[in-house]
C-alpha cells in the first residue's frame, strides 16, 4: 500500500522532474519545498523519511520558534508541510547522479531511473568507512543497488553486505537472478525469514575485498566467501561514488556560497557539506541550494 505522502509515481508516471532533491532530512524537505515555491516539478528521493536523526534528538532547544520541542514532533512538523505542500516524496535510495546531455539520470532502487534537470543533494552525513578494496572494485563487482545491476550477476554467487534492513529487499531481488546469495547483515535487529531458497545468511564482520580484475572474495573475520559480486546496502553511499566529478573538502561536498558544487546542475546542502550539523542551518542551505538550482534551471 502507498503511504500518502507518496505520491510521486501516480501524478508523474514518466519520472522528470525539472529538480530531484536526493535526502529526506530537513535540508531536502527545505530544499523541496522552495523548489516547489518556485514552480518547479520536484520529487524527494528520500532514502528514510525525513531523517533519523531528527527522530533520535530527544529535545531540541536551538529551531527558532520552537524551544523544548523533540525532535519527532519536529519531523512530523516538516512531513506534515511537505504533504501541504504537495511534494511528492519516494523512499528510495539513489545509487547514482549520471549526467546525460543537460540533464541528469538518478538511479533508484524501487522507481527504477529518474530523468531531473537539477539535483540537490542533502544526504547527510554517515560515521561508516568504505570496506578495503570497495572503491577498487566499484563497477568490477562492487555495486550499490540491485536493481540498477543485478542483471549482470545472472546464474553467479553475490554477497550482500547490508548495514540496514533495507538489504533484505534487495537479497530478495538477487535471490530470483542469482545461483547464489550470501546475506551479511550488520544490523541487531533480526534478518525477516523467506529472504529465498538460495539465499544464506552469513554472520560476521566484512574485512576487505580481493580479486584479480573483477570481485573474487568478501572477506570476513573468520572466512572467506567465493562471489562475482558484492552488493553494499548502506543508508548513506559515499558521495565521492554517487555523483561523478564532485569535489569533497575532506569528507564533505565543496560547495560555493550558492550551495553550487563543482559539477554544474547539482547544489548540495545540509551536514553532508560539512559543520556545524545543526538544523536551522540545514534548513536555511537546502533553501540556499534549491533557489539557487532554480536560477540554473531559468538559465538554460
Ligand atoms: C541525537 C541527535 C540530536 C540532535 N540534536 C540537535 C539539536 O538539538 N539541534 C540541532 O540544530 N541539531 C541537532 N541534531 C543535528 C540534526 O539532526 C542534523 O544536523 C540534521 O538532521 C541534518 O539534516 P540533513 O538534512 O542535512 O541530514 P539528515 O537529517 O541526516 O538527512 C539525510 C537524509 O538523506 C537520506 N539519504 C542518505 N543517502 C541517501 C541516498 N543515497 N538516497 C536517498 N536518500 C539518502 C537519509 O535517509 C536521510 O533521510 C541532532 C542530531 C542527533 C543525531
Amino acid at each position: 500500500m502507498k503511504r500518502k505522502w507518496e505520491v510521486a509515481d501516480v501524478e508523474n508516471q514518466s519520472h522528470e522532474y525539472d529538480i530531484v532533491v536526493i535526502g529526506c532530512g530537513p535540508a531536502g524537505l527545505s530544499a523541496a519545498v522552495n523548489a516547489k515555491a518556485r514552480n518547479k516539478s520536484v520529487l524527494v528521493a528520500g532514502g528514510q523519511l525525513c531523517s533519523p536523526k531528527l527522530q533520535r534528538a530527544p529535545i531540541i532547544n536551538n529551531y527558532l520558534g520552537f524551544p523544548g520541542i523533540t525532535g519527532e514532533k519536529l519531523r512530523q512538523a516538516f512531513i506534515s508541510h511537505a504533504q501541504k505542500a504537495q511534494i511528492p516524496i519516494n523512499t528510495c535510495r539513489v545509487s547514482g547522479v549520471i549526467p546525460q546531455g543537460n540533464k541528469f539520470i538518478v538511479q533508484t532502487d524501487t522507481m527504477g531511473p529518474i530523468q531531473a534537470g537539477a539535483v540537490v543533494l542533502a544526504i547527510g552525513v554517515t560515521s561508516q568507512e568504505t570496506l578495503p578494496g570497495e572503491k577498487q572494485f566499484l563497477g568490477r563487482g562492487v555495486s550499490y543497488c540491485a536493481t540498477c545491476d543485478g542483471m549482470f550477476f545472472r546464474g553467479k554467487k553475490v554477497a550482500v553486505v547490508a548495514y540496514y534492513n533495507k538489504g533484505e529487499d534487495e537479497a530478495k531481488l538477487l535471490s530470483q537472478i542469482c545461483e547464489k546469495v550470501y546475506f551479511v547483515p550488520q544490523y541487531k535487529e533480526p534478518v525477516v525469514e523467506g529472504l529465498g531458497q538460495n539465499v544464506e545468511v552469513v554472520k560476521g564482520l566484512p574485512t576487505g575485498i580481493t580479486g584479480e580484475k573483477t570481485v573474487e572474495f568478501l572477506l570476513l573475520e573468520q572466512e572467506r566467501l567465493a562471489v562475482n559480486g558484492i552488493f553494499i546496502i548502506r543508508e548513506t553511499i559515499p558521495v565521492s561514488q554517487l555523483v561523478p566529478g564532485i569535489q569533497l573538502s575532506g569528507s564533505f561536498i565543496e560547495v560555493d556560497s550558492t550551495m553550487a558544487t563543482a559539477v554544474p546542475g547539482v547544489y548540495a546542502a545540509g551536514d553532508c557539506v560539512g559543520e556545524p550539523f545543526q538544523l536551522a542551518k540545514a534548513v536555511g542551505q537546502g533553501q540556499v541550494a534549491a533557489l539557487s538550482a532554480a536560477k540554473y534551471l531559468s538559465s538554460m
